[in-house]
């Protein structure tokens, strides 16, 4: 927890302590109060929909319970983005099959860190869950993608399956999803190029390789990761809502929480998109990928 706490800190500066200074500057909750928490929230990144309910519904709390201090307020302000947060109570657990073979599909572009999450989620299923892993290696459109991903693999001690550069993603899915079979692996994932230069270009791979998939395991992928970027804020949105029309993303791996300011862009997501986020990534290292729980995001946010 105290790691994810420090990871938040640069939006907790951001955020909440600006929340907090305006909260005590600002003694009377008026017009000029709520204009003002309404421009911290979308400078948080929690963008402008978002942070407009937000403020809309606090005005209606303050109404309701007749608050007038502002401390009150704060926490009230605390529950309604909690309640974002968890809302509905959606499950933000990885969909997994517990007697059978685990298929997880994972999309986004390149350079959010998609090769860095494929690793540190297998470091969790192999080390956190005792999961035998294999990999696919099916970005096969940069030569670097496969050679990334195979750095990872040794390092987590996980076998990679791959094909040359250039070569049917759909074939490298296939001969995994036999390779897995045969070994008896619990989870398998499988890694795509994310070129969004059409998003018809990107459905149809992605349908030709579910295709290949389906013709063994009609129930499978389990989950189609989409993995974003933090730190590029509302870009991040966007790129999740053309994916998601693009494909049936199940969940998102949002990575670089670190060193961002940027952190609001979670609660932006589960509002705008209503995909859930399971996944945060929060540094560099192997063990830097955590279940997105909530509640504990909001604790950490609000301490
Ligand atoms: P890909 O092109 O999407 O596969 O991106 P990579 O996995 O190669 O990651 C791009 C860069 O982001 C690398 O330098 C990673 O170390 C870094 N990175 C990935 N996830 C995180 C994270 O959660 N926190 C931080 N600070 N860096 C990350």
């Amino acid at each position: 927890f105290s790691r994810l706490k420090e990871s938040l800190t640069k939006t907790r500066k951001n955020f909440v302590e600006k929340i907090e200074t305006l909260v005590t500057r600002r003694r009377a909750i008026d017009e000029g109060f709520y204009e003002e928490l309404e421009e911290i929230l979308i400078g948080a990144d929690i963008g402008i929909n978002t942070a407009v309910e937000i403020v809309e519904n606090l005005r209606a709390e303050v109404k309701k319970r007749k608050i007038d201090d502002v401390e009150t307020l704060k926490e009230v302000l605390k529950e309604l983005i909690c309640n974002i947060l968890g809302e509905g109570g959606a499950s933000t657990a990885l969909n997994i099959n517990e007697d059978g073979l685990t298929v997880i599909l994972v999309v986004g572009v390149n350079g959010v860190g998609k090769t860095t999450t494929i690793g540190k989620l297998a470091y969790y299923f192999k080390e956190e869950l005792g999961k035998k892993v294999l990999l696919a290696a099916g970005d096969t459109f940069r030569a670097a993608a496969i050679d990334q991903l195979e750095i990872w693999s040794n390092r987590v001690g996980v076998e990679m399956i791959k094909h040359k550069e250039g070569a049917d993603p759909a074939a490298v899915a296939y001969d995994a999803i036999q390779a897995a079979r045969a070994r008896r692996s619990d989870v398998l994932i499988v890694d795509t190029a994310g070129r969004l230069h059409t998003k018809s270009n990107l459905m149809d791979e992605l349908k030709k390789i579910k295709r290949v998939i389906n013709k063994d395991m009609p129930e499978a992928p389990q989950e189609i990761l989409l993995v974003l970027d933090a730190t590029t804020g509302q870009n991040a949105v966007s790129q999740a809502k053309l994916f998601g029309e693009a494909a049936d993303v199940t969940g998102i791996a949002l990575t670089k929480l670190d060193g961002t300011a940027k952190g609001g862009v979670v609660i932006s997501i589960k509002n705008a998109l209503k995909i859930p986020v399971k996944l945060i990534g929060i540094g560099e290292g192997i063990e830097d990928l955590r279940p997105f729980e909530p509640e504990v995001f909001a604790e950490a946010l609000f301490p």
